[in-house]
């Protein structure tokens, strides 16, 4: 069984933080989070420790259960410093541990193809490994304010983490630790106890949250993957009702000649919702105001637009721009568009010219053509607001 143990029980104090560093949040998600769904993207990883303090217990089990992993989670009690956590942790690996990884929490930006590489390359030949970058700066020995020596760069690396062993082989070497002096991570524990350690390939990007700049660093790597604007699309068609009102774009057209529906049948909101839950990246309409559900039965479209403004806003978005078509052979349009703009962008509360409504025929061409129904497509253009 593959193990790794996630060190989660520190203080944080070079950041000026008065709380863990690792449950502090940008963007209302923690440093942690980050941590926990990259590790999880280990796909050779079969159990994960997370070692916490029990006061910070409830914050991680509910950053968990927001992740739902695939893999059992234990959660062990943090020590005073890093390697009594680190021992807490071996003491809840699974009985059939055989090969264990140590991560520390505060290096959000690991990713599961290391940690799979980590796993791959332990073996009986290769029993500890640990992750490290070659140092690009020359390092200087300093006593006082003098340099009393110059390191060979050549042979220099700066270790990272994950860091492990052999289970066995890791358990051993920490029980034989007589002195922690000198011990900085886990590799130092293996080294002592005579154990060679393999370097795999490190990146920068696995650097860890220590000082404020480095909170920077986080900010900054976490806002560029994702771009705050969204383009969404949508599509509808209705048949024709004569015997019923015809709503389009939330405005009462005609009492005669309109669409068949669940719902009012508002064709073109209808459209325009859909693009926008989509751009939000949220289900369809069906999954929110579903034709099975009475409550719907005869449902004024415009409201169920304005819960879909609402759906949105949860999400952190406002609407930049909305354009529309509507295809139908009947009625003629032209003479409704503003007022169907001013309809949409008062549900929506925008302004009308950020609303587009087209009206075409389909040239007598197809299902509309032979005046059978009426459809609507829309695209929008939405900003997530920091
Ligand atoms: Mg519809």
């Amino acid at each position: 069984m593959n193990s790794l143990i996630l060190v989660a029980a520190g203080m944080g104090s070079r950041m000026g933080a008065s709380v863990n560093k690792l449950l502090l949040e940008h963007d209302g998600r923690s440093l942690i989070s980050y941590t926990l769904s990259h590790v999880l993207e280990s796909r050779r990883l079969e159990e994960l420790i997370l070692v916490v303090k029990d006061e910070e217990r409830t914050f991680f089990e509910e950053i968990l259960a927001k992740l739902s992993p695939q893999i059992p989670v234990k959660l062990a009690p943090g020590g005073k410093t890093r390697l009594e956590s680190v021992r807490h942790g071996l003491d809840f690996l699974h009985a059939d541990s055989e090969k264990v990884l140590v991560h520390d929490g505060a290096r959000p930006f690991v990713d599961g193809a290391t940690i799979d590489r980590a796993f791959d390359t332990l073996t009986a030949e290769t029993p500890a490994v640990v992750v490290a970058i070659p140092c690009v700066d020359t390092i200087k020995e300093v006593e006082g304010n003098e340099i009393s020596c110059t390191l060979d760069r050549s042979r220099l690396h700066r270790a990272q983490t994950p860091q492990g062993a052999l289970t066995p082989l890791l358990k051993r070497a920490m029980a034989s630790l007589t002195s922690e002096e000198g011990i900085t991570d886990d590799a130092s524990v293996l080294e002592r106890a005579g154990v060679p350690v393999k370097v795999l390939p490190g990146k920068e990007d696995f650097f860890k949250v220590t000082t404020p700049g480095d909170w920077k660093r986080f900010i900054d790597m976490t806002e560029k993957k994702e771009l705050p604007f969204r383009i969404g699309q949508g599509y509808d068609i209705h048949r024709y009702d004569e015997s019923r009102p015809l709503m389009l774009g939330g405005v009462r057209i005609a009492e005669k000649g309109g669409l068949l529906g669940h719902s009012d049948a508002d064709v073109l909101l209808h459209a325009i919702m859909d693009a926008l839950l989509g751009a939000a990246g949220l289900r369809d309409i069906g999954y929110y105001f579903p034709d099975t559900d009475e409550r719907f039965a005869g449902a004024d479209s415009q409201k169920l637009l304005i819960h879909v403004k609402q759906l949105l806003e949860e999400e952190g978005y406002v609407i930049g721009n909305i354009d529309s078509t509507v295809i139908a052979e009947k009625p003629k349009l032209a003479p409704h568009i503003s007022a169907m703009k001013e309809s949409i962008a008062k549900a929506l509360e925008i302004s009308p010219s950020q609303v587009g409504v087209k009206a075409t025929t389909n040239e007598k061409l197809g299902t509309i053509g032979r005046k059978e129904g009426m459809a609507a497509m829309a695209s929008v253009l939405i900003c997530k607001q920091r």
